[in-house]
Parts: C-alpha cells; structure tokens; sequence
C-alpha cells in the first residue's frame, strides 16, 4: 500500500519552529550558568594563573634584579627596557629603571623563566584598560610588588622550573668519589641554603626565597 505524503504548509512549518525554539528555552533555563558577572564575580586566581610581570621587591624595599639583561634579550615582543646602574649592595648592579611596556606583552613568561635572581615573575593581575598608551608603559616602581604577594606563584615556579635544574653532588668523598671536578654545575639563583652548594647566589637577595624542592 503506497503511503500518501504531503509537504508541511508554510504556516506548519512557522509553528514547528517556534515549539522547537522554546523547547531549547526551556532546557536551557535549567542548566547551570555559566555567565560570570564580571567584574562583581572576579575570575578565580590560582598560582596557575599567568597575569602581567612583576618586578620582586625584598622585604627591606630593595630590588632583586640585578640588571643583567636576560630578560629584555629573549622577550619576543621587545616590551622590556632596562636601565643598568651600579649599586653598594652585594649584588652590585641594579637596574636604574625597568620598563615593561604592557602593549606589546604577551604574558608568555619567558622573562620569568630564565631569570636567574628570581627577580620577575608572572603575577595574578589580570585587569588592564586605560583611556592612554602611555599609562600602559609601566615602569620600575608601579612594577615593584612585595615578595609576600608573589609567594604562590614564586613556590609554583619553583616546582616547575626545578625540574629542569641540576643539584650540586655530596661533598662527602665516599659519596661522590669523582670529586668536585665533576659536579655538575648549579644554576645561579636556585635558592638554597646548602653550603656545600657552589655559585650560591646572594644571600642578601634571595634570603626570603622558599627552600629548593628537589626534583
Ligand atoms: S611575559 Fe613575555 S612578552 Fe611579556 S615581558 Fe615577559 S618575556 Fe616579554
Ligand atoms: S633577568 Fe631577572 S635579574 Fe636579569 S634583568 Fe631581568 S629581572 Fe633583572
């Protein structure tokens, strides 16, 4: 028995549609939001979260850079400038000013990484707008931040970037018969507090560094 079909009518198909669109209405309106009414319901930070750089800051006020240039020289947006200056503190050399140029960041954290006094990190600020450019070239002191609000994120990099750090061989002769020739060499700027550690950084400004976790 062949079946007898007909095409909907316009007006079928009208009607079709709008049942459709309210049934999808109303299961939605049972799902759980997931619209964040920001800025009232800030974006959740975590030691994870990478935001724009800041400059460490000792608790005594002083800086830890030490102007060496490793971080101008492989940030690939060119948004680092610094000014190297000499200084009476151990660590001899402090930048005399520290641009970041929040324009061209990328947040890439490459400058965290290869820092070697632990002296720039990727903080949890997030919020950046502002009527001019210039106000987005951020220099040392508006970079500056305590170390006590960096701590999460300075902990976490430590546990990251360890895994690619060597540690120093015993001292011990029994232990490591080779001798010292054949330590490995330690990469400046791990905090420790190991004496039988060779190129230990500077007390002075990695004194409130959170003790080296093995790898
Ligand atoms: S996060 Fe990346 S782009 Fe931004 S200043 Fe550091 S190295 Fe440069
Ligand atoms: S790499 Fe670290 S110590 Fe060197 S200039 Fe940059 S922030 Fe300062």
């Amino acid at each position: 028995m062949a079946i007898q079909t007909r095409s909907l009518s316009w007006m079928e198909r009208v009607y079709l549609s709008l049942l459709k669109g309210l049934g999808i209405t109303f299961r939605t309106m049972f799902r759980k939001h997931i619209v964040r009414k920001y800025p009232e319901e800030p974006i959740p930070r975590s030691p994870i979260t990478r935001g724009q750089p800041r400059l460490a800051q000792n608790e005594d006020g002083t800086t830890r850079c030490v102007s060496c240039g490793l971080c101008e020289f492989v940030c690939p947006a060119y948004a680092i400038t610094i000014t190297g200056g000499e200084t009476e503190r151990f660590i001899e050399r402090e930048p005399k000013e520290f641009q970041i140029d929040m324009l061209r960041c990328i947040l890439c954290g490459f400058c965290e990484e290869v820092c070697p006094k632990e002296a720039i990190f990727m903080s949890d600020e997030l919020e950046f707008a502002g009527p001019t450019r210039a106000e987005h070239v951020l220099d040392k002191q508006a970079l500056l931040r305590p170390i006590s609000k960096l701590r999460q994120r300075i902990e976490f990099s430590n546990s990251i970037y360890n895994r690619w750090r060597r540690t120093a061989l015993p001292a011990d002769p029994a232990k490591n018969p080779a001798g010292p020739a054949a330590e490995p060499p330690v990469a400046i700027g791990v905090p420790h507090t190991d004496p039988t550690v060779r190129n230990a950084p500077s007390q002075d400004s990695n004194k409130n560094l959170p003790t080296r976790r093995e790898p």
